[in-house]
């Protein structure tokens, strides 16, 4: 920057040396001499001076008068004199000069003559200002900015200026500086001092350098700087002087720093989110020796964790959430890493864990630390947990087809009953897997008509007849194959589509019993699963309503099952559209019996025809002695109050000889029938009874 003010100046001085002229005046005050320049400078005079008065009118009035006693003086007195001052010189522009005089003494030594210069300083002392502006500019900028400005002696390592912003950014005073020239190497954070050290050797080879680090002030704070360092140069290209820029980044460093933080934490728990876990996961696969490090990943999801905030509310889901994660962070070492994917679901990698052994004792030992109670203001919940478990790199070898392992032994766990824990295995594979479908992809299978039945029958216990069937909705994807409604509706029911879909359903339902009914066949009342969400939208019973007169069936070939979660959802609109469908023939189902948190008795009120034990009751009889006491409770009551029970998801033998022991009249389940394609459910209706029945 100096360099630069020199040049401009040293150029604009050589300029005005060749506009210097040269004067002389006698003792009576009379020009003898003008040098050319004097002609050039006052262009109305070009052959010979003119008369000192005429010469004054040119001269600012206030300076007419000195110059002349300057003169006068220099004549009288011998007093050399040197005046600035303005002039109306040609087409009246103002220049700024300096005259000098100086007296000539004859050999008397009596002022003879005067000579004298006369410098036209006019560009100088604008060039003067405009420095005085610059500075005054830089001045402000240096003293008032935020940021510090700073040079240093490239050789000596001597402080040569600060200004006010590096003073603040640490607290120090100038002289503190001045005083000890290490003062800033040592306010640098113990934990950066390397990387600053590193850093350095970067600036000398390549002449500049932008980077941050944390000092600790006088104050004992830790702010974060942001420096640009330069290397000034010599001609010869050696370093004279350090000159930068430092800055207190602190706010936004750490605003940043926050934001990546939350971008990868759960803000209700604090543990790592999905985000965080895949980008773990895919780190811990990275081995730069090429070394196989094995590891177990463990997919926890709590078991009905949506009733929870259903019945008890949101804020209850959220502790309980907080609480297991808080067992959770307990419960593992410094070899696991934990993390929240979803609502409810949970992961974790646990590294150079791969035998089989260890792995089932950790799951056990997960399962026994969900299982314990959570007490909270007087009450008590219970809760259990499904987990599929697999393993790296044996049961996948990157991100996504090692997360789809570990989903596929989830889900195998939860069919299993839930609250237990599945090892992947390739077997698994072959399942159809759980898919998560976009809207989009949803909207095109509702226009598109991807969407099929299949229809499961339910069965009399005494005679093996089928006396119904429960129409179960899949989707036909493309390019996935067959996806299973619990991948899909809980996305319909968030984003309305499940309007269409189940308008579809109903539509569907009712053109096949017509079907069936002009092929002669003796149909059975179909069950149709009517989403929580749609039972709550007014006018849902009249919809309902004119679809199966659309179709001119039997109202009493239709089954309504709704779930209990769907009824307290809305009380008084519920018992309207029971009442309404009932009275139209309509027949309702309580689904999935046991999974919610009320009693039989308090439902009895809402006049349900059907009750449906659930089927993790069923799968969970032989585990839990509890189980098999409230079966037998629910069928005796269920038969006083002459309601029909029908057990879902039979599928063993041992289960089937129970109920039928206890008086169970109806049984949906795979021991008799998986859910069945609709000709080979029309096979069943034309055959009446399933070979099944012992
Ligand atoms: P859900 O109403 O409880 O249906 C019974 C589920 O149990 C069906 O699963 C059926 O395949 C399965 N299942 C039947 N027998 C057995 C058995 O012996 N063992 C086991 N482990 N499972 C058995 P699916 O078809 O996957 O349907 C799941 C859920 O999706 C249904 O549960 C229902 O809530 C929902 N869903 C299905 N179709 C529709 C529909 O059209 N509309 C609505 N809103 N929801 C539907
Ligand atoms: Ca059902
Ligand atoms: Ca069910």
């Amino acid at each position: 920057m100096t360099n630069q003010f020199e040049r401009i100046f040293q150029t604009e001085c050589i300029l005005e040396k060749q506009t210097t002229g040269f004067w002389e005046i006698d003792r009576t005050l009379q020009f003898t001499f003008w040098s050319k320049e004097m002609y050039e400078l006052f262009s109305n005079y070009s052959e010979k001076p003119p008369q000192l008065t005429e010469f004054l009118n040119t001269i600012q009035s206030e300076y007419a008068d000195i110059v002349f006693k300057a003169l006068r003086e220099c004549i009288v007195h011998q007093r050399d004199f040197s005046i600035e001052y303005e002039i109306v010189s040609n087409a009246h522009r103002h220049r700024t000069v300096i005259q000098t005089g100086k007296a000539v003494l004859d050999k008397d030594g009596q002022v003879h003559r005067v000579i004298g210069t006369f410098q036209d300083v006019t560009s100088y002392r604008q060039f003067e200002t405009r420095i005085k502006n610059v500075d005054t500019i830089i001045s402000a900028i240096t003293e008032n900015l935020s940021a510090g400005i700073w040079a240093m002696d490239a050789q000596s390592g001597a402080i040569l200026y600060l200004s006010n912003g590096v003073t603040d950014i640490f607290g120090y005073s100038l002289d503190e500086f001045r005083h000890d020239p290490l003062l800033w190497k040592k306010s640098i954070h113990p934990d950066d001092v390397m990387n600053v050290d590193y850093k350095r050797e970067k600036l000398l080879r390549n002449g500049k350098l932008t980077h941050q680090y944390r000092i600790i002030t006088k104050k004992n704070e830790v702010k974060w700087l942001h420096d640009q360092t330069l290397i000034v140069a010599d001609e010869n290209g050696s370093a004279t002087h350090l000159i930068g820029i430092v800055a207190d980044v602190s706010k936004p460093i750490e605003s940043t720093m926050n934001i990546k933080y939350l971008s990868h934490h759960d803000s209700l728990t604090d543990l790592p989110n999905r985000r965080f876990f895949m980008k773990r996961l895919a780190e811990k696969m990275k081995n730069p020796a090429g070394e196989k490090r094995s590891f177990a990943m463990f997919y926890l999801d709590l078991d009905r964790f949506k009733y929870i905030n259903d019945y008890l509310g949101h804020e209850m889901g959220d502790m309980v959430l907080v609480e297991m994660s808080i067992r959770l962070k307990r419960f593992i070492d410094s070899s696991c890493f934990l993390a929240r994917l979803a609502s409810d679901e949970f992961a974790i990698i646990h590294e150079g864990m791969t035998e089989r052994n260890e792995v089932i004792c950790f799951a056990r030992k997960l399962i026994a630390l969900i299982e314990e109670p959570i007490h909270f203001e007087n009450q008590e919940l219970s809760l259990t947990a499904s987990i599929g478990i697999c393993f790296y790199p044996d049961d996948g070898t990157s991100v996504q087809p090692l997360l789809k392992s570990a989903d596929m032994a989830l889900s195998r766990a939860k069919e299993n009953g839930k609250n237990n824990f599945q090892i992947y295995s390739t077997a698994m594979n072959r399942k159809v897997t759980r898919y998560f479908a976009s809207d989009k992809e949803l909207r095109k299978a509702l226009r598109n008509e991807e969407f099929f039945l299949e229809y499961q029958p339910k069965v009399d216990t005494k005679t093996g007849n089928i006396v119904g069937g429960e129409a179960l909705i899949r989707w036909y994807h493309p390019e996935k194959g067959e996806i299973p409604p619990m991948s899909f509706i809980p996305l319909a029911e968030e984003n309305g589509l499940i309007a269409g879909i189940g308008d579809w359903v109903f539509h569907k339902v009712c053109s096949d019993l017509k079907g069936w009914k002009e092929q002669g066949l003796e149909v059975v009342p179909i069950s149709v699963n009517l989403s929580p969400k749609r039972l709550v939208v007014p006018g849902i019973s009249q919809h309902i309503k004119s679809i199966v007169s659309h179709y001119d069936v039997n109202p009493s070939l239709l089954c309504v099952e709704i779930t209990e979660r769907s009824i307290l959802l809305n009380e008084q609109q519920s018992q309207n559209v029971i009442r309404e469908l009932k009275e139209f023939g309509i027949r309702f189902a309580l689904d999935d019996f046991g999974t919610g948190y009320s009693s039989l008795t308090s439902l009895i009120n809402y006049d349900i025809d059907i009750l449906k034990i659930d089927k993790m009751f069923i799968a969970g009889m032989f585990e839990k002695n509890r189980n098999k006491q409230i079966i037998k409770y629910l069928l005796s009551l269920a038969n006083s109050i002459d309601m029909l029970v029908v057990a879902e998801g039979v599928e063993t033998q041992e289960q089937l000889d129970f109920l039928v022991q206890e008086g169970c009249p109806i049984i949906q389940g795979f021991l008799f029938s998986k859910p069945l394609k609709e000709p080979e459910f029309v096979q069943c209706l034309i055959q009446k009874t399933l070979p099944a029945i012992p």
